[in-house]
């Protein structure tokens, strides 16, 4: 038993490594900024530490914390950014991992005061739906969790204005796909605009969508 722990442990300190490399090389993490986290029992969170670069980290430089963001384990310290994964654990129990990036796109339309909400694309209707704004929160404090607490219910991916994005689901990979297709989809979004023509799907259409998503995960159950 202890030893299964053990080896989950080991795996998930490995897994934010490899998404944390990933996330960097794709730009959404330059210098030292972004974060992921994955829960690790029902009452302990294992989570990428603050000020380093996610090109440079190692499995043992992850932080052990509680669900009220103390820290239990890691020389390194816990991000200040900790409090708006907290936010989403505690609010979604079925929740397994959280990733905070800044994609350059998805970035400049939270930096435009823009959602991502508009159908244009029906491979991002089905993967992610419509994706709010936050209103804009000083880094670092109580307040990035109370300007999310309303979408986290009903959203997996969530634009932060002036800020950046957080997206979250079942595991890492999950969490990671969602930021990938934010990034695609706001690509998307802002050259269909520069196109000057866009034609968003009409609302039966983004229904039939969302019908067929519902049908698909189904099956897959
Ligand atoms: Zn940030």
């Amino acid at each position: 038993m202890i030893d299964t722990v053990r080896q989950r442990e080991a795996e998930l300190r490995r897994d934010l490594v490899r998404f944390g490399r990933w996330l960097h090389r794709l730009g959404f993490m330059p210098g030292t900024s972004g974060n992921l986290s994955v829960r690790l029992t029902e009452d302990r969170l294992l989570a990428t530490p603050t000020g380093a670069s996610k090109y440079l980290l190692q499995p043992r430089d992850m932080v052990v914390i509680d669900p009220e963001g103390r820290q239990i384990s890691g020389a390194k310290k816990v991000t200040s950014e900790i409090g708006m994964h907290l936010a989403i654990y505690g609010q979604r129990p079925d929740v397994q991992a959280v990733i905070h990036s800044h994609p350059v796109v998805a970035t400049a339309f939270a930096c435009a005061g823009r959602a991502l909400d508009e159908p244009l694309c029906s491979e991002a209707v089905m993967a992610l739906g419509a994706v709010p704004l936050a209103s804009y929160a000083t880094t670092g404090t109580d307040e990035v969790a109370a300007s999310l607490t309303h979408l986290i219910p009903r959203h997996e991916a969530i634009l932060m204005a002036n800020h950046g994005a957080v997206t979250f689901g079942s595991s890492l990979l999950d969490a990671f796909l969602k930021m990938e297709t934010v990034e695609h989809y706001a690509k998307i979004c802002l050259v269909a605009h520069q196109l000057g023509t866009p034609r968003p799907l009409k609302e039966f259409e983004v229904e039939q969508l969302v019908l067929a998503k519902s049908k698909y995960q189904q099956n897959a159950m």
